[in-house]
């Protein structure tokens, strides 16, 4: 019995099935149709229905009756006469405008109107249409659905490329740009409230790198989600968990101030009270906590920082939870030694600049190159800039240093120049240095003083120094470009603001940051991520700066998708001016 029902269900559908084959089914299509003519309407739906639409439709002929209709809703199109009376076909398009909705508009005249066409397309308008040649209509209609459905798609995929660039896929939580973003957030709003403070807490997994390459990536992604879930379950009143990356998760808590951290974030460490089952081993995890307590002027990512620091003191200790101390990092002898030492240095010509040449992928000439800081130590040797940048940024001496590295940079550009070597240059700012209003006039007339074309430079701000104060950075890099200088946001993606941003910033190229570029021939979220980048740059007419290009694989990648330049150690390591001037008279210079 069974078996004869199922059997007339499958020839049941066949039938239909062939019918469909043979007679094409009509399309539906939901018409909204602003048109005080009948007749002109009915032609209107005549020419729809021979064109293969299944219609139905609402025709109106008010403002009033259009904005009722445009809520009410679902269309798929509009299509408005141009004149009508008490009411125009303009207005209507402004009305369409207002709602949002984004379905092809068409207007419909009965007049011949050159300057009516431009004006409707102007207004936003998908297409103009003379009522005596309607059989312009269907091939339009057909062309502009097409259009909005790739519109919804490429927006449904940059919101994906936008959820995929702020979470970590595996457990969903935010990663640690969104997580910075929401600290960032918290900090600004005092979502500790009166009498409260946040503390960013990470624990810190014992041995966890050995049980990472010891079990499978499956079992890895399960045991992570298996560890937030229970971080959630147990920690009460945390306001956000993160995985910052492969091996880190990071907690923000608000606490009492007179209360002890270390007991608010004990939730933390019960995650681990138990062990966790990987099939079919139990494991047991052994955790230790980093905090860091929100202090003023210290940006989200410092006190994420600071949580690390104390996350590393706290497992060589040996304890079950460290507070990062402020007065312990900054007052540590070393650093204090190379504070006193690094004013000298600035004065008696111990710092230098290392150039890293930057190459165009269209023409695989060496554009130019970027200047990067060292510190020729007397005792401790070359010194990177990640050991004595953050502390000149802490102290004042992040103005005299900027100083020198613009009238260094200057001066080798003109000297190069004299010798035959054309190219652009790139200088790194400080937050600091945009921050201070003084400085695009400072830079300026230094590039004057020197007889340099500020046209030849980029100067390179990082996306986090931007959100730090994004209205004040705005307006002096707008007062940098207006004296002629390029401006790049550099490491782009590890900041806090959106692909969406990049619209409003005032910026002529985008420095990829390397994390993104590295490994783009292993990791296709890398390359979605560069390619959406890509797509947004060149719609607003920016160039994109791939940084960190380490093979020649992703080398071939980048200049695949079409990305405009490319900085990395498969091109050259930053060399220091001898070496780069060597290196640079090898090779194709220009664009
Ligand atoms: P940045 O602006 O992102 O500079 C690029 C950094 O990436 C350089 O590190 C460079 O050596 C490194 N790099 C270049 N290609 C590759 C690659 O293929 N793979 C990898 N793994 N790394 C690569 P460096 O010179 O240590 O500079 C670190 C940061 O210090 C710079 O990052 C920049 O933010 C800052 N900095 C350097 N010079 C200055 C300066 O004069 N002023 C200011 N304010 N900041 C500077
Ligand atoms: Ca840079
Ligand atoms: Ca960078």
């Amino acid at each position: 019995m069974r078996y004869r029902l199922e059997a007339a269900a499958d020839s049941a559908e066949l039938r239909l099935g062939s019918l469909a084959q043979a007679m094409p089914v009509a399309t539906p299509l939901r018409v909204l149709i602003v048109e005080d003519s009948v007749t002109d309407a009915e032609l209107l739906l005549m020419e729809l229905k021979r064109g293969g639409y299944d219609v139905s439709h609402g025709r109106y002929t008010t403002e009033a009756e259009v904005r009722k209709a445009l809520k009410a809703g679902p269309w798929d199109l509009i299509v408005s006469d141009y004149s009508l009376p008490g009411f125009d076909g303009m207005r209507c398009l402004q009305l369409y405008r207002e709602s949002g909705l984004d379905i092809p508009f068409i207007l419909m005249s009965g007049t011949v109107g050159e300057e009516i066409a431009v004006e409707a397309m102007k207004g936003g308008a998908h297409d103009y249409i003379m009522k005596d040649r309607l059989v312009r209509l269907v091939p339009a209609i057909k062309r502009e659905l097409r259009e909005a459905v790739a519109r919804r798609e490429r927006r449904s995929f940059m919101e994906h490329m936008e959820f995929i660039a702020y979470h970590d896929p595996v457990t969903r939580l935010p990663n640690q740009r969104l997580f910075l973003q929401e600290v960032e957030q918290a900090i600004r709003q005092s979502a500790s409230g009166p009498g409260r403070q946040l503390v960013i807490a990470i624990p810190e997994i014992a041995k966890f790198k050995e049980i990472r390459t010891t079990v499978t990536q499956a079992d890895y992604d399960t045991l992570m989600r298996q560890i937030a879930d229970r971080i959630w379950l147990r920690c009460e009143g945390m306001l956000n968990l993160a995985r910052i990356d492969d091996y880190t998760f990071a907690a923000l808590f608000p606490v009492d101030k007179d209360a002890d951290p270390a007991a608010a974030v004990r939730g933390l460490l019960t995650a681990f009270d138990e062990p966790y089952e990987i099939d079919p081993f139990l494991l047991h995890l052994d955790a230790s906590i980093g905090m860091a307590v929100h202090s003023p002027g210290i940006p989200a990512a410092g006190m994420l920082r600071n949580a690390m620091v104390a996350a590393n003191q706290a497992r060589d200790k040996h304890q079950p939870h460290a507070l990062y101390s402020m007065a312990e990092d900054l007052s540590s002898p070393g650093n204090l030694a190379l504070l006193g030492q690094l004013r000298d240095a600035i004065r008696s010509g111990e710092l230098a600049l290392h150039y890293q040449p930057i190459m165009d992928l269209r023409t695989e000439r060496i554009t130019g190159v970027e200047a990067l800081v060292r510190w020729n130590h007397p005792e401790l040797g070359l010194l990177q800039p990640e050991k004595f940048l953050g502390l000149a940024e802490s102290s004042n001496l992040i103005m005299p240093l900027t100083a020198w590295v613009v009238d260094a940079a200057f001066s080798q550009w003109r000297q190069w120049r004299e010798t035959g070597l054309d190219i652009d240059m790139a200088i790194n700012l400080s937050v600091r240095n945009i921050q201070d209003h003084a400085f695009a006039d400072y830079i300026a007339q230094r590039a004057r003083e020197h007889g340099i074309d500020p046209g030849r430079f980029v100067l390179e701000v990082t996306e986090s120094s931007i959100m730090t104060d994004h209205e004040v950075a705005n307006d002096e890099l707008m007062r940098l470009r207006g004296f002629g200088f390029k401006v790049a946001v550099d490491d782009f993606g590890t900041g806090h603001s959106s692909l969406s941003y990049l619209q409003r910033l005032p910026v002529d190229d985008i420095k990829v940051d390397r994390n993104f570029v590295t490994r783009i021939g292993e990791n296709p979220q890398d390359l979605a991520i560069v390619n959406a980048v890509l797509g947004f740059a060149k719609g607003l007419g920016k160039r994109v700066v791939a940084e960190g290009v380490e093979s020649g694989e992703a080398l071939g990648i980048l200049r695949g998708i079409g990305c405009h330049l490319a900085q990395g150690f498969h091109i050259s390591r930053p060399l220091e001016r001898e070496a780069a001037a060597r290196w640079l008279a090898k090779q194709k210079l220009g664009r």
